[in-house]
């Protein structure tokens, strides 16, 4: 007798730019552990067509999608239905379709405390903490630090206004409160400095921080991961960071949240984790 296959199911990742994105290969690799067959895809939309290609999406089977930069606070606005931990922090970045509409949540910020608790055995409890950024994964990040008991968190951002709204959105003016960029060398120093700004990916270099910004011993950790880390890890070896990450850890385990959103069962996450760690090494200090 044959068996009916197992019928595909389709996912996809939404961004600009997006050909870079390795989330297809971690998702492919999370689905094949788990014998479940699926199709993952990595889908360029324009911030005039985000909706539109999203709802084509789902018009062709699609089930769930990943939602990268410049989308996530479009993608929080267009969700029917919303998380608990999205809701707070504003952005979304895992869309389920509910039939009708979108769910969304938001895996960004459970992402970086697992890769920074789990894997890199990290203490974060009543550290003084420094968030460069303020867009859909800064948001993500503040509120998830302060959640794993971060003492402090200074804000800092290019555009002042969106500091001042997410230390708003968060309504805890002693442990969340905003600083200009400019002035951030009048701020003392942090044991933890986390860089959740998309600059690296911009061509021209940004100006560096001041090296008084460093705790001794103090943690760094920019989001991104590649060449868009680079210029931040240099910074933070130079300055004698006793640790400099990037966020290649944060992404596997952002993508393993999504997984079981989806699919009902949590990956193994340390298997892909050491094989695209192989291609980027970090620096060997770390
Ligand atoms: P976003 O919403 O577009 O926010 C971008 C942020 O970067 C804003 O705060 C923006 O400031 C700031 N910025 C951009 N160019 C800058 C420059 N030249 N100088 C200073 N600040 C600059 O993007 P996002 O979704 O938050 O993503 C931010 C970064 O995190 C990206 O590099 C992304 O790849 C990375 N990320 C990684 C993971 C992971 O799993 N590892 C997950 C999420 C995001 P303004 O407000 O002034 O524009």
């Amino acid at each position: 007798m044959n068996e009916t296959p197992a019928a595909v199911q389709k996912f996809a990742v939404f961004g600009d730019p997006i050909a870079h994105s390795l989330s297809p290969r971690i998702h492919r690799r999370f689905a094949a552990q788990q014998g479940i067959a699926l199709d993952y895809a990595a889908i360029r939309a324009s911030v005039e067509d985000f909706a539109g290609a999203l709802a084509d999406f789902a018009s062709a089977g699609g089930r769930g999608a990943n939602i990268t930069l410049p989308f996530k606070q479009a993608a929080f606005a267009l969700a029917q239905q919303r998380g608990e931990f999205a809701q707070r922090a504003g952005a979304v970045n895992t869309l389920t379709w509910l039939g009708t509409g979108w769910r969304g949540d938001n895996t960004d910020g459970p992402g970086l405390i697992r890769d920074l608790t789990e894997r890199h055995r990290l203490d974060l409890r009543a550290r003084r903490g420094l968030l460069l950024g303020a867009g859909g994964a800064a948001r993500a990040a503040a509120f998830a630090l302060l959640d794993a008991g971060v003492g402090e968190i200074v804000i800092a951002n290019r555009t002042p206004e969106r500091a001042d709204a997410l230390a708003d959105a968060i309504g805890e003016p002693q442990r969340a409160h905003t600083r200009y960029w400019d002035d951030l060398v009048n701020c003392g120093s942090f044991e933890l400095i986390v860089d959740a700004t998309s600059a690296g990916h911009d061509v021209a270099p940004v100006p560096p921080l001041p090296f008084s910004l460093l705790a001794p011993r103090a943690l760094c950790y920019h989001l991104s991961y590649g060449l868009a880390a680079t210029q931040f890890l240099a910074w933070a070896h130079a300055a004698h960071a006793g640790q400099a990450l990037d966020g290649l850890g944060m992404l596997v385990e952002q993508a393993a949240e999504s997984f079981a959103i989806w699919h009902g069962v949590r990956p193994d996450t340390d298997a892909v984790y050491a094989e695209l760690r192989a291609e980027l090494p970090l620096d060997a200090t770390d």
